[in-house]
């Protein structure tokens, strides 16, 4: 990068202090915006929006639903330059049964706790200290710099969504969801269903007579499991990790003297770039079509599970590692750290594949280390926390490119 480039860097980066993006996070994590709550994110999105308009920032709340916004901020670009989004959730997981205070964060040994501290708020802290830096050194950048921090994430990802349909649109974009420092510019699609088994009720006393549909999902679960898994354990995809499918629920019978007419198992299936879900649908009717030749009296149906999503399939995310996000990212990494970044996938899913497939934004996952999203201990690593806000500033600067107010 030419010197002017790394002055600016430098500047940018003296306005971004370890304590400040460390109690920002802290702010955003004493703020519960879970589904439980009855005002879900709106109390941390109007804090991220004053925070950021307190700096100077053009930030706005966006209304995704009725007491649900996100935050759309924007440092302008004098024009002539490309554009880059950060996005990140407001929303988090509910506390369940931490072990650790959910909503008081502490840090301890460099480690900051609580719930969303790692998913996300850690990264969204450090994506909001990125543009507050570039705003205080007075960087003027040629594109726009967005940052997009929306609602429901952990649901529906209503919020990214409403972003796709509604803008802001940029050429490319960075996901902040935690990856331990490593660039993850691909994953798998997530699709959710249920099958329904169907049996025939009778007496247990007289079970002959009945169809039992638990048995029936018995033997679906084994189809699964000696036929199925092995395929997609070995279906391997030159982006992501390979295919999974997850038995996550099993619903059915009403009470142990009856034989079951019903019985629900809810699916998780993770699929890769190279499959498509006609195809995922496919083998489940071929499994089923299996399954009944052994045993004529088999009877499923598969429906999408419509809580997963709210229009937009959640396909995989597929950027090229030579794209120049990845390029800007692992630049400003090797800057910041010293060291070369790992280049890797993400092993969940995120809204990076909505904003990259839908909205035609090539959109890479990279943010904080730490451990404990959705579990009872949560925490990101501090340090990595000022050192991700310096890299999406790195990262923005080589992108939207820009000069020095004088
Ligand atoms: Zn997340």
């Amino acid at each position: 990068m030419p010197a002017r480039g790394s002055d600016q860097f430098e500047k940018v980066k003296k306005k971004i202090a370890k304590g400040e993006v460390e109690k920002l996070v802290k702010d955003m994590v004493k703020i519960p915006s879970h589904p439980d709550v009855p005002t879900k994110e709106k109390e941390v999105a109007e804090f991220l929006n004053e925070f950021l308009r307190d700096e100077g920032v053009d930030s706005r709340l966006r209304l995704v639903e009725k007491d649900r916004p996100n935050v759309v901020a924007v440092v302008r670009g004098e024009g002539g330059g490309k554009s880059l989004m950060l996005n990140g959730h407001t929303d988090t997981v509910p506390p369940y049964d931490m072990d650790i205070p959910p909503f008081t964060p502490k840090v301890v040994s460099g480690k900051l706790y609580g719930r969303g501290s790692l998913d996300m708020k850690g990264g969204l802290g450090a994506m909001a200290m990125a543009l507050v830096g570039i705003r205080r050194a007075r960087v003027k950048l040629a594109g726009d710099l967005f940052l997009t921090a929306v609602v429901g994430e952990e649901r529906q990802s209503e919020g990214t969504e409403d972003v796709v349909l509604k803008g802001p649109r940029a050429d490319m974009g960075i996901v902040g969801e935690p990856t331990d420092m490593e660039i993850q510019p691909s994953h798998r699609g997530l699709e959710w269903f249920e099958i329904h088994f169907h049996g025939k009720a009778a007496h247990g006393g007289q079970a002959d007579r009945g169809v039992n549909a638990i048995s029936m999902a018995a033997r679906f679960v084994n189809a699964v499991e000696k036929d199925l898994q092995p395929r997609l354990r070995a279906r391997k995809s030159k982006h992501t990790l390979p295919s999974t499918i997850n038995l996550g629920v099993i619903q059915g019978g009403q009470q142990p003297s009856s034989v079951a007419d019903h019985c629900v198992i809810k699916v998780d299936r993770r699929w890769i770039p190279e499959e498509n879900l006609q195809k995922v649908f496919q083998e489940m009717y071929d499994l089923f079509d299996s399954i009944k030749k052994e045993d004529p009296r088999f009877k499923a149906t598969l429906k999408r599970d419509p809580s997963n999503m709210l229009t937009m399939t959640h396909v995989p995310n597929v950027v090229s590692p030579s794209h120049q996000v990845v390029r800007a990212l692992e630049s400003g990494a090797r800057t910041v750290t010293g060291k070369a970044p790992k280049v890797t996938s993400f092993w969940g899913w995120t809204d990076a594949a909505l904003l990259t497939h839908f909205g035609k934004m090539p959109t890479v996952i990279f943010g904080p280390g730490g451990a404990g999203a959705h579990a009872r201990t949560e925490y990101v690593l501090v340090e990595d926390l000022v050192n991700c806000s310096r890299i999406y500033s790195s990262a923005a600067l080589q992108i939207c490119g820009g000069k020095q107010a004088v």
